[in-house]
This record gives structure tokens, C-alpha cells and sequence, in this order.
């Protein structure tokens, strides 16, 4: 059985096809069943887009699909950028510069924040299926580390004393929200191809 992963970025279909080793199915990307069409993340909470783009390309590719929509949960911004995490500013770099400002007079003490990651599955005749998984820790002061993408560099880890940024990818593949999510996922695709 083929899993179409709702994305064009190369990273997590990597990530996905890490998650998932030993399923019985090939993991596909929207790239390679030649979909380029855009489905626009209107939904309030992150579990409303990841369904939005999981149920419009299971439609459109007659695929088993699987989407998900993530984001950043800082405590002194009552839960702010979030589900907007994407849109909180135009390019990584920005979103870093831009969190750290909204920060700036923010004591360590106060600097809670939380990863959450909702995915979602959806079948060509509409059934569906979600889970959701969070990661904890503390917004830095300043970037730190190379590794990841996004947030990664000004979320700190006190458990292992580094930032997400300066974890290998690896690790923080068993540690990520999403990796949490796609643990619980993996078992309702487990069920799926057994009954298939
Ligand atoms: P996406 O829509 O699931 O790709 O995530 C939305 C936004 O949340 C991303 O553009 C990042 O800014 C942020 N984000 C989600 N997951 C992560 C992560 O694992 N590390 C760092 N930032 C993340």
C-alpha cells in the first residue's frame, strides 16, 4: 500500500519514513504523485488543518494520506504564535529575532514553552483518523545549534542541557512532538494494514 505524507519538504518525509520503518507501505510525497496545489491552513486549531489537508489530498490522490500541523506554544504569550507559528513572521531567522524581542524583559522563570503536533489520516472515502503529541522546554535567550529547522534553535531542552537545534535530528526524532504523535500514529496505520 502506498501512504501519500501531505508535503513538498523533502526533511519530513525523511522524518516520516524514520517513524514509520517496517510498515508494510511505501511512503509517497506530493511530489512525487506530481501534486503541486496549495490548501490554504484557514482552520482555528492545528488539528482542523491537518485534517483539512489530509482529507483534500486523500480526495485528490485517491491515496491513503497523512498530514500535520505543528506549531509553538509559549507561556508568556498566553499560547502564542501557535497555531499561527508559520505566520507569526515570513522566514525562520525572522520568527527567532521576532520571538526573542517579544521576550526580551521575560525572566527564565517565565519562559516556558511547548511543541504540539496534531496528524491526521484520511482515507480516499473520507474517514479519518488523528493524534496528537507535545514536547516541553524553556525559550532561550539567544540561538544555539544547526541541526532542525524552524524554533529548534531557541528551545531549550534542560534535560539535556541543549537546545533543540544542537540535538542530532535522530534524537530528536524519538523526543519531538511529532514523534510522539506519529508513535501513536503508527500504531493506527499497523491496525490499518492489517486489516487491508
Ligand atoms: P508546520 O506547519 O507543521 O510545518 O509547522 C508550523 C511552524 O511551527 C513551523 O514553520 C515552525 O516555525 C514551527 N515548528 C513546528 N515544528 C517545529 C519543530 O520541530 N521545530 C521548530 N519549529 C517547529
Amino acid at each position: 500500500m502506498r501512504l501519500l505524507i501531505a508535503t513538498t519538504n523533502p526533511g519530513k518525509v525523511r522524518e516520516y519514513a524514520d517513524l514509520f520503518a517496517g510498515l508494510h507501505c511505501v511512503l509517497v510525497s506530493l511530489t512525487d504523485v506530481g501534486i503541486s496545489n496549495d490548501v490554504a491552513e484557514t482552520g482555528a486549531t492545528y488539528e482542523e488543518n491537518a485534517l483539512l489537508k489530509a482529507r483534500e489530498y486523500a480526495a485528490h490522490s485517491g491515496l491513503l494520506t497523512l498530514a500535520d500541523d505543528s506549531g509553538l506554544e509559549v507561556a508568556a504569550l498566553d499560547g502564542r504564535p501557535g497555531v499561527y507559528s508559520a505566520r507569526y513572521a515570513p522566514d525562520s531567522p525572522t520568527r527567532i529575532h521576532k520571538l526573542l524581542s517579544e521576550l526580551k524583559t521575560v525572566p527564565d522563570d517565565r519562559r516556558r514553552a511547548q511543541f504540539q503536533c496534531v496528524i491526521a489520516l484520511a482515507w480516499p472515502d473520507g474517514r479519518t483518523e488523528t493524534t496528537q503529541g507535545s514536547c516541553e522546554g524553556w525559550i532561550a535567550h539567544e540561538p544555539r545549534g544547526t541541526h532542525g529547522f524552524g524554533f529548534d534553535p531557541v528551545f531549550y531542552l534542560p534535560e539535556y542541557n541543549a537546545t533543540m537545534a544542537e540535538l542530532p535530528e535522530s534524537f530528536k526524532n524519538t523526543i519531538s512532538h511529532r514523534a510522539h504523535a506519529a508513535h501513536k500514529m503508527r500504531l493506527v496505520l499497523e491496525r490499518t494494514l492489517s486489516e487491508s
